[in-house]
Order: C-alpha cells, then structure tokens, then sequence
C-alpha cells in the first residue's frame, strides 16, 4: 500500500493534483474533510464521537482522526493506495499517522512562496452552494459560466475569501504547519515540488516523483 501526502498552503493546487493521482495512479483521493461529513451524516460510533466537538467548534483528536483514515482505507476500493490532501495538518497528527504503517510513503511539498500568486488563486475559486464542488475560474472555469457542471445551481464565492482574510489565514496556516513539515524534512523524505508551476507541470513533476 502506498500513501501520498500532499502538503501545502491553500491555493497550492492540492485537490486538483490528487484528484489528478487518482485518475492516474488509481490511488484513491481521501479528504478528511469528506470523512468527517460522511461519518457525522452517516451517524456512526466516530460520527457520534465527534459532532457535538464539531458543534462547539473543538479539535479533534489526532488519534481519533487517524482511526477514521484507518477505517476508510481499509475499505475495498482502496487497493494499491491513496492520496491525503489536508492531512496531517499538525506535528501531533504526523506522528499519530506514521503509526498506521503502509509499505511506501510520499510526503510531497508542494511549495508556492509567491504570497500574490497564491491570494490570486484563492480569489479565483468558486463553489457550488447545493452539492459542494469547487471550480477555479483561471484553471479550472466551469463549463457555463456562474453554474454548476454537476447540478446547474448558482456558483458562489466564500464569503471568507475577502484578501485580509485570506493573508491571515495563509498566515496561521504557515505558523502550525511549519514544525510539521521539519518532521517529514528531518526524516530525509519530503519531496518538493514548485508549485507556482502550471497545474500540468506541477502533475507532470509529481508523477516523476510517484512512479
Ligand atoms: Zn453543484
């Protein structure tokens, strides 16, 4: 089993490589965001768990988001292996991850310092408000404009996603994630690939890394 974990700021273009693996690779994308709705809608023994943590807006327990990793990957259409995307997020997680073992790893830096670069590419995504898809108007627009491929609903951009709110959230998103990736650096593992590159080039170096 191989696991992928794709690393970056937001806008570093992480959904759409993995979802670019998955087609090619057939390892399968995992989102722990998805997971964490699944079970909660689903209203199992985790789901349970980690609503009402949900509800007042806690944190999760790392041991118990890599049980639900662990549960999802253990299913039958994960075969050869999978791509994370958004996960771990912290140190704590990392090393509570390393403890669900697989027999190849390939933590994968994708790396954008260009600050404006990044702000751009975040203020060019849009979202469908009925069935959740996002789509980014300079790399990956939608078919007619302002609706929705899957479902034809109006597409909507985040109110969150207002250029200071954006910086602050780059912001803390460095802060906690820099003493994780000196885990995954310090274990003379983590591969880095330039991610202000086109999506395609950046598909293009990360396959070279993966095969
Ligand atoms: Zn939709």
């Amino acid at each position: 089993m191989t696991r992928i974990i794709l690393f970056g700021v937001p806008g570093s273009g992480k959904g759409t490589q993995a979802r670019r693996l998955e087609q090619k690779f057939g390892y399968r994308h995992i989102s722990t965001g998805d997971l964490i709705r699944t079970e909660v809608a689903g209203g199992t023994p985790l789901g349970k768990q980690v609503e009402p943590i949900l509800a007042q807006g806690g944190y999760i327990d790392d041991a118990v988001m890599v049980e639900m990793v662990r549960q999802r990957v253990e299913r039958s259409d994960v075969r050869d292996g999978y791509v994370l995307d958004g996960f771990p997020r912290t140190l704590g997680q990392a090393r509570s991850l390393a403890g669900l073992e697989v027999s190849r790893e390939i933590p994968i830096l994708l790396d954008i310092d260009d600050e404006e670069l990044v702000v751009k590419r975040i203020l060019s995504r849009v979202t469908c408000a009925h069935c959740g898809a996002v789509y980014n108007l300079e790399v990956s627009p939608p078919v007619k404009t302002g609706l929705c491929d899957n479902c034809g609903k109006q597409l909507i951009r985040r109110d969150d996603d207002s250029e200071d709110a954006i910086r602050e959230r780059l912001k803390v998103y460095r802060e906690r994630t820099m003493p994780m990736l000196d885990y995954y650096r310090d274990r003379g593992d983590l591969h880095r690939v330039n991610a202000a590159q086109s999506m395609d080039q950046v598909a293009a170096a990360i396959e070279e890394i993966v095969s």
